[in-house]
Order: structure tokens, then C-alpha cells, then sequence
């Protein structure tokens, strides 16, 4: 049984149907496990005189979805390698934010989106992950780790918005109180922008989760450039999508803007963006794009970046500055992804 892919109700039933004992058993058994790690059930009073029941459990239920193969650091930037069942690799990064962290999580091995300036893309998509192999993120860094983690994003490889059932999922988990607990407003869901996805993340049960656009292009022709996607879904689709999208109150639609130099860091670039970010609440954040070795494109000068910064401010855009950590190690956006070399293509 592998608990990492349930809510604490379906864990219930789950046990209730193995084993045939109530919630008086199954509840201290997932919150044991989900708030500690550990499996130790023999130390549980609600195990008292079920030592058989507390061994089998403790052979019976399945607590990873991999081993941590590599664990690379630059500066508080962490980034590793979990080796999958199956022998593809996936990527995970612990940024810190103060005392507690933020870990960016991979939903798929590689991704089909084909974005241009991505390290992921390149690979194509070799499958989607599993609610239990993306919970397992967490898990481990919580567990093994031992980071505090609060903040999970899903901006680590492939596209969320193309491996829903299990993102949606993954999100039941990770938010029962009764087991990780990870608020909603903590959680922050990353997509190229598929729309179909979008309307149905409007509609899952419970609060919304906060939603990233990854943008890039002010404008249609240079946003198919960049972005293949931008083909079938364009920006004035898009929009009309994300103007439906619940906001948590006080809250805000991310947009990603990767500055790419002499592609999409003109004058005229910040006003067409400025027009079409009007009609939504927005934070915007402007990334220096970060390249891979090989890549054609450059990132922009410093001077080049605080100019277009000031020029979004000038057109009155909420607009952060977003240093990228963790270039060093292929950790920053666009840069996760690389080995899993030779292992052929499906899809999901
Ligand atoms: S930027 Fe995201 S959606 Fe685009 S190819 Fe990379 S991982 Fe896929």
C-alpha cells in the first residue's frame, strides 16, 4: 500500500478494506507516518496488544518512490536526483526563504511543451509522474532532508497542466491537515498556460491554489517563438481563461517573464505587455533568462534588465525582480532535466 498517493480518508477505507480495523488504528498510523517519517508503529498506543499488526504494517506500507541518487548545493540553493522505480531520474530544488523553504517539484520525467528556452523541453517526455512520485518530493525533503518545507511550487520538470489527475491529486495529499498539511495558499501550480487545465484547476474542490503563468512574450508572433503552445492557445485565449481563474483574497495570478536579450527585452516589448496584463491582477516576475550550455540565446546585461524593470514599473506593473538561484548547479528555471539520455519518448 503506498500512502504517499492518499488522503488520510481514502488511507482509511484503504486499511479498513486490508486489514479490517477502523480509524481508531488507520488515523494514528497516517498521521505517525506523514508527520514523522517513520514507521516505528510498535511506539503507538493505538498498537497496544497488535504487535502482529504493527509488523505487518510496517513491511506491508511503501514510504518511497525512489532513491536519492545526487544532491548538489550552491549557496542554500539544494538540488537532487531521485532515481525512479524505474530507472528515470527526476529533480527537485529546495530554495530557502528565511527560516522555512520553498521546494519546486517535478511533475513529469522531461515535458512535451518543446518551450525554446528550456533545458527540460529538450528531453521530450519521457512519462508522467504519479501522485505518490510527487508527493514523494516533499516527503523526502521533508523526512530525509530535513528541510522545513512550506512553500511547494510546481515549476520543477514537465508541465503540471498536462498530468492533472495526479497533480489534483498530489494537492489532496499534500494538503490534508491530517497528514503534511501544506496550506493551499502555499501551493502554486506552474503551466505554459493550457487552458482546459486552468478552467478545471478553477474548479477543484476546496481553496484555490495559486496559479503561475509562464509568459514570456508580449506579443503572439514572439511568444510562438519562444513557446510552441503558443500555436493552439494564444495570449488572447489565454487571458480570457485566466481572467476566470478564483483568486484567493489579497492574492494575485504569478506571470513568469524570462528576459531574453534582443528577443523580448524592447521598450515597445514593456508597453504590449503592460496592455495585455491590464485587465488581470497580476505579479509579474522578471527573470534574466539563465542559459544552458549550447543555447543560442543570451541573458541580458544588467543595465538591459533594470531598464526593462523600470519601464514595466513606468506602465504601472506590480513587477518583482527575481535574481536566479541556483544557476550553478542547472538548478534555476528552464535548466532542471539532462539525463535520463536515451530513454525513449512516450506519452502519458
Ligand atoms: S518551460 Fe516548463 S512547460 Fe516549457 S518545456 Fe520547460 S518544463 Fe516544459
Amino acid at each position: 500500500m503506498n500512502i504517499l498517493d492518499t488522503t488520510h480518508d481514502q488511507f482509511v477505507d484503504a486499511f479498513r478494506r486490508r486489514y479490517g480495523k477502523g480509524s481508531h488504528i488507520s488515523t494514528p498510523v497516517y498521521r505517525h507516518v506523514m508527520k514523522t517519517g517513520k514507521t516505528a508503529f510498535h511506539e503507538l498506543a493505538a498498537f497496544a496488544g497488535l504487535s502482529g499488526l504493527a509488523g505487518q504494517l510496517e513491511t506491508d506500507l511503501v514510504l518511497s518512490t525512489g532513491r536519492l541518487v545526487k544532491r548538489v548545493s550552491d549557496g542554500n540553493v539544494v538540488k537532487w536526483v531521485t532515481r525512479l522505480t524505474d530507472d528515470l531520474d527526476i529533480e527537485s530544488v529546495v530554495i530557502p526563504m528565511f527560516r522555512r523553504h520553498t521546494l519546486c517539484v517535478s511533475s513529469q520525467v522531461g515535458c512535451r511543451m518543446g518551450c525554446r528556452f528550456c533545458r527540460t523541453g529538450k528531453m521530450g517526455l519521457l512519462r508522467s509522474l504519479t501522485a505518490a512520485e510527487i508527493v514523494g518530493q516533499v516527503f523526502a525533503a521533508r523526512h530525509q532532508l530535513g528541510f522545513d518545507i512550506r512553500n511547494v511550487v510546481f515549476m520543477g520538470m514537465g508541465e503540471p497542466l498536462d498530468n492533472l489527475d495526479h497533480v489534483i491529486q498530489a494537492i489532496r495529499v499534500l494538503t490534508d491537515q491530517r497528514g503534511l498539511d501544506v496550506a493551499r495558499r502555499y501551493i502554486t501550480v506552474s503551466t505554459v498556460g493550457l487552458t482546459a487545465g486552468i478552467d478545471r484547476l478553477a474548479r477543484i474542490d476546496g481553496a484555490p491554489v495559486n496559479l503561475a503563468v509562464s509568459l514570456n512574450a508580449p506579443t503572439d508572433d514572439i511568444r510562438t517563438r519562444l513557446m510552441p503552445v503558443n500555436r493552439s492557445i494564444p495570449m488572447a485565449v489565454l487571458q480570457a481563461s485566466l481572467l476566470g481563474y478564483p483568486l484567493a483574497r489579497k492574492s494575485a495570478l504569478f506571470m513568469e517573464y524570462v528576459l531574453i536579450q534582443g528577443i523580448n527585452d524592447r521598450q515597445e516589448h514593456a508597453r504590449a505587455l503592460a496592455r495585455y496584463l491590464a485587465p488581470m491582477t497580476v505579479k509579474l516576475n522578471l527573470i534574466p533568462f539563465n542559459p544552458a550550455p549550447g543555447c543560442e540565446w543570451q541573458p541580458p546585461s544588467a543595465d538591459a534588465y533594470e531598464r526593462f524593470h523600470a519601464w514595466l514599473m513606468a506602465e504601472n506593473v506590480f513587477v518583482r525582480r527575481r535574481a536566479e538561484k541556483g544557476g550553478r548547479i542547472m538548478a534555476a528555471c528552464g535548466q532542471l532535466g539532462g539525463k535520463n539520455k536515451g530513454k525513449s519518448s512516450t506519452n502519458p
